[in-house]
């Protein structure tokens, strides 16, 4: 790519439709860096360069998403049928199969029964 080839280009701008130039020294500097020919003139790629900063394209909420926590990613949660109201849930811990698995809401109600009855019939 020899600079020397290069010439003056007359563009249209894709937004307003005015013809402006885009010089030999653009295009060596654009080509240099790999960068597309511009659609736009200055004037336009000024004006959306500014309204790009002003409005963010996410949207409102952008910001929260920021300080989502990460360790939801490392912690595992297994999919359960509890077998006490039968509400599909997961739990962050691998049920056993050995025993029957419940839902928070029965595993915490169960919990709080069993303690009393247990005492009173001493599995072998
Ligand atoms: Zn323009
Ligand atoms: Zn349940």
């Amino acid at each position: 790519m020899a600079e020397e080839d290069l010439q003056d280009q007359t563009l249209t701008c894709s937004d307003c439709g005015i013809q402006f130039c885009f010089t030999a020294r653009e295009q060596a500097f654009y080509s240099e860096r790999g960068f597309v020919p511009p659609r736009r003139c200055r004037t336009c790629r000024e004006k959306r360069k500014s309204s790009a900063q002003g409005v963010p394209k996410l949207g409102p909420g952008a910001h929260s998403t920021q300080s989502a926590p990460t360790d939801t990613k490392e912690r595992q949660y297994f999919q359960i049928v509890c077998a006490s109201c039968g509400v599909e849930t997961t739990v962050p811990f691998k049920p056993d199969p050995q025993r029957p698995a419940f839902c928070r809401k029965c595993y915490v109600s169960r919990k709080r029964n069993s303690s009393s009855e247990r005492t009173a019939s001493s599995e072998s």
